[in-house]
């Protein structure tokens, strides 16, 4: 409800359209015209929960975070951005469901009953089951966290492995301004460590790029005496952090020659000023 200068109630709903999105809660747009809005007082408490609203940027904001208006915003967006079909407003209001983990607290024979249709249920229930296999840079756009999209998710993916990587240092080296990486730690700190680190998620991801520089890069000139077979030694070179090339390409730091042969590769190897190991289990530290 609003007043005008004169006391007069009249419903926001004929005049004013509130916008109820978590982000923005109050943003208050008019479809009327300037007179009648500079007469308009603006809430001083939510109409939906009666909380205290909060002046912030022009906007007014309800920071109850279990006001039900937002709340309600809250799962719909989570559900919308996990694809979980069929947990729409409508089945959101009839499950009662008030909070994320509550969703994964379900069990069939509530939605059953709730959804008042078997069928339903089962497909609702499998599709609840199918979410929690998402990875961290689809479940983090979904907690309607200010600023963090899809777009920051996956920056942040690149350079921390599982959620519980998150901090300052990992925001600034994925790019995040001040303002998103403030939200993401906020938002870390309370609503993850107090309420979500237990949903059924593994909060991990698997996008991390390897940053980690290459050792040197290898080319093995003719027989070997320390493995079997080049594969063997391929295998052991690459998991100990080397690049391995078939041919002496401009790449190459490293030329492994165990036969002592002077061939042509070493040769040009030599000459181009690439270092020459004569025991590769030396050069693995073996
Ligand atoms: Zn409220």
């Amino acid at each position: 409800m609003f007043r005008n200068k004169e006391g007069d109630y009249f419903s926001y709903s004929e005049k004013i359209i509130l916008d109820f999105s978590t982000q923005t809660p109050y943003n208050i747009y008019s479809n009327v015209g300037e007179s009648l809005l500079r007469e308009i007082v603006a809430p001083t408490h939510c109409p939906s929960c009666s909380s205290p609203l909060v002046w912030e940027n022009d906007q007014l904001f309800c920071y109850n975070t279990s006001c039900e208006s937002k709340t309600y915003k809250l799962i719909e967006h989570f559900s919308s951005t996990l694809k979980i079909k069929g947990l729409g407003p409508s089945s959101i209001q009839k499950l009662r469901i008030t909070s994320i983990p509550q969703i994964y607290e379900l069990s069939l024979g509530e939605m059953v009953e709730a959804l008042n249709s078997e069928k339903l249920a089962a497909k609702l229930f499998e599709e609840i089951q199918d979410s929690k296999k998402v990875s961290l840079s689809e479940i983090l756009p979904a907690f309607s966290i200010p600023l963090i999209g899809k777009s920051a998710a996956s920056k942040l993916c690149s350079v921390v492995s599982s959620i519980y990587d998150l901090n300052e240092e990992a925001c600034t080296k994925a790019g995040l301004g001040p303002k998103a990486s403030n939200n993401l730690l906020t938002w870390y700190n309370t609503m993850f460590l107090r309420e979500y680190k237990w949903l059924p998620f593994s909060f991990e991801s698997n996008e991390v790029v390897s940053v980690i520089e290459p050792k040197g890069v290898v080319c093995i000139s003719g027989k070997l005496t320390s493995f079997k077979t080049k594969a063997e030694a391929e295998k052991v070179l690459i998991s100990k952090g080397y690049i391995v090339k078939s041919s002496l390409t401009r790449e190459v730091t490293i030329l492994v020659n165990e036969s002592g042969l002077e061939s042509s590769k070493t040769k040009k190897a030599r000459d181009s000023g690439v270092s020459i190991t004569t025991n590769l289990n030396q050069l693995l530290g073996n």
